[in-house]
């Protein structure tokens, strides 16, 4: 047995280093680790298996407590509890190294092991009491959970130069190959005296046990702490790269507080705008504004940003030098981990090009609608003049009647259709009485008048179906299709008295003038146009002979 002391506040205090001071040493200890790894948790927030592993130091405390005070304890507390803690203790932790190295699956085989290893604790303890088999019983389990955990880790591990891994492994590995030699020691030699008794190989056991469990812990932690590492520095790498991808990214990324006021530009920002990071930083963006774009525009992208949806749109911005660039601007709320909006991240595309094209082609657009236009009006001159040249064509300048060649066209249309119906057809030719008395009285131009008075006269008295034209100078023709030779006889009488009621003023007299008309009609007169043309003339040569102003018919009627 041997003793040291310590110097503990004003005075010394001898400790007495046996089995119960070991004991009572691991129990603190296993406390002081529970605390280490609240604290270890509190800073690094990511701890996996880490409610197992607080639960495995606690059943161990819980052991090595109770089994300080073997002697003085209840049999029930001294050896059942203390059996079932420490059989608990290894199953949480393999429970928290399985956690650790991703594996989320509950093994309840596991936990059924204390269940199984009561009921034989019990019996051995009071039935038949037994150390040997009791102590059996406890480490042949514990040292199934502790290869377990060493099969894990090298399952997981076994393949990288993971120290942690490796160091807590093969303590693992250690630990279970001393419970073998414990149980091989203890079944050809049992402690008289429980494990609480003082020998050096039962000291030195103890020690050794102090420094598995230490390492262990510390082991957990080291690995704990290497992953956390590992994590940071990916996390780090990650960060890098997407930094970079940031700061190489061809469009402009800004990044703003909540207020507008700058805190990062990219390179391409500076490179588009003149402004540097350092110049661009604490700057507004109400300093990239042109002017140009309406302030509707901006409150809608205020509002649809400050409501958490990102914002899309083209604005029109100046540069540090005033020059203006259009860009296509998306600007997005950024979070953080309570779902806060902290900042806005813009991304934003040069689109100037893009624009200069468009307007170009929207002015080519424009310029070719109006050419369109102009081609179009000067199209409908054309159409309108050839419409007016195809009417003067079959028009009398003078009179606007239709001309003797219209006439020809329609009296062979008309002729063929009266044939095929079959229907009557007549013709009246007319000629001006001594006309060129007027002429010669009144002069050419009053003449001109009389004869635009005749020419209005008869266009009154044509029906739609009529046709009305200027045979010659003093001379109309009458075409009145599908009337028979008494009804033309009449209408022509009308027509001769109407000419000769209607008088043209002339200067402060008014003149008078009658015509003579001769009747033709078909097919009574001919069935060729110009054979009843021929016909009509002969009946106003016969009008004219007998005295003008008079109508008359070769027909009989
Ligand atoms: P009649 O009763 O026999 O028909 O006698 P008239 O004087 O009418 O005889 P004629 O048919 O020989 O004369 C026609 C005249 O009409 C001759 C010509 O100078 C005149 N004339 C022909 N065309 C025009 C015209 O466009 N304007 C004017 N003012 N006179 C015309
Ligand atoms: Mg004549
Ligand atoms: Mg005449």
């Amino acid at each position: 047995m041997s003793e040291f002391s310590e110097f503990i506040g004003d005075g010394f205090m001898t400790i007495t280093l046996n089995v119960r001071t070991l004991l009572i040493a691991l129990t603190l200890i296993n406390l002081t680790f529970v605390f280490i790894l609240l604290v270890f948790r509190s800073i690094q927030k990511v701890c996996p298996g880490y409610f197992y592993w607080l639960a495995a130091m606690l059943c161990v405390a819980l052991t090595y407590g109770f089994a300080a005070w073997q002697d003085i304890l209840p049999i029930f507390f001294a050896y059942v509890v203390v059996n079932t803690a420490a059989l608990f203790a290894s199953v949480f932790r393999l429970e928290a190294i399985k956690r650790f190295v991703g594996d989320q699956r509950f093994s309840i085989f596991n936990f059924l092991i204390p269940a199984f290893v009561l009921p034989l604790v019990l019996y051995f303890t009071f039935g038949q009491p037994s150390a040997r088999i009791r102590n059996f019983f406890f480490t042949l389990p514990t040292v199934l959970l502790v290869w377990q955990m060493v099969w894990v880790l090298y399952k997981s591990y076994g393949k990288t130069q993971n120290i942690p891994a490796r160091f807590l492994g093969v303590l693992l590995f250690l630990f279970s190959a001393l419970s073998i030699l414990r149980l091989f020691l203890w079944t050809i030699s049992p402690p008289t005296d429980g494990i609480l008794q003082n020998t050096a190989l039962n000291l030195a056991a103890h020690l050794f046990l102090l420094f598995f469990d230490v390492s262990i812990n510390v082991g957990f932690i080291l690995l704990n702490t290497q992953r956390l590492s590992n994590d940071v520095l990916a996390l780090n790498r990650e960060l890098s790269e997407l930094h970079q991808a940031i700061e190489q990214s061809p469009s402009s990324i800004v990044i703003t507080d909540l207020d507008g006021y700058i805190q990062y530009v990219n390179p391409y920002f500076s490179e588009l705008t003149g402004y540097s990071l350092q110049e661009a930083v604490k700057m507004h963006t109400r300093k990239l504004k042109s002017g140009e774009v309406s302030p509707a525009m901006y409150e809608s992208m205020w509002g649809t940003i400050q409501s958490g949806l990102p914002w899309r749109g083209e604005l029109l911005n100046k540069r540090k030098d005033g020059s203006l660039y259009w860009e296509f601007t998306m600007i997005a709320p950024i979070q953080n981990a309570n779902a806060e909006v902290t900042r806005y991240i813009a991304f934003k595309e040069n689109i100037t090009e893009r624009k200069r094209d468009e307007e170009r082609l929207r002015q080519s657009e424009l310029d070719g609608r109006r050419l369109n236009q102009q081609l179009q009006a000067r199209l409908n001159e054309v159409t309108r003049l050839k419409a007016e040249l195809q009417e003067q064509a079959i028009r009398d300048p003078l009179t606007g009647l239709y001309n003797r060649r219209y006439l020809f066209d329609f009296l062979q249309r008309e002729l063929k259709l009266a044939k095929r119906q079959p229907k009557t057809l007549s013709l009246l030719l007319l000629d001006i009485d001594h006309f060129k008395k007027i002429n010669d009285t009144y002069g050419h131009n009053t003449g001109d008048t009389v004869l635009q008075s005749v020419a209005r006269l008869l266009q009154e008295f044509t029906r739609e179906t009529d046709l009305a034209c200027r045979y010659g100078g003093e001379e109309f023709l009458l075409l009145l299709p599908d009337i028979d030779c008494d009804t033309a006889l009449q209408r022509a009488e009308t027509l001769r008295q109407t000419v000769q009621e209607t008088c043209v003023p002339y200067l402060d007299h008014r003149l008078s003038v009658t015509i003579s008309v001769g009747l033709a009609v078909y097919p009574a007169d001919g069935s060729d146009y110009a054979e009843i043309i021929q016909k009509a003339d002969e009946a106003l040569y016969e009008a004219k002979e007998q005295g003008r102003n008079r109508v008359i018919s070769t027909a009989m009627c």
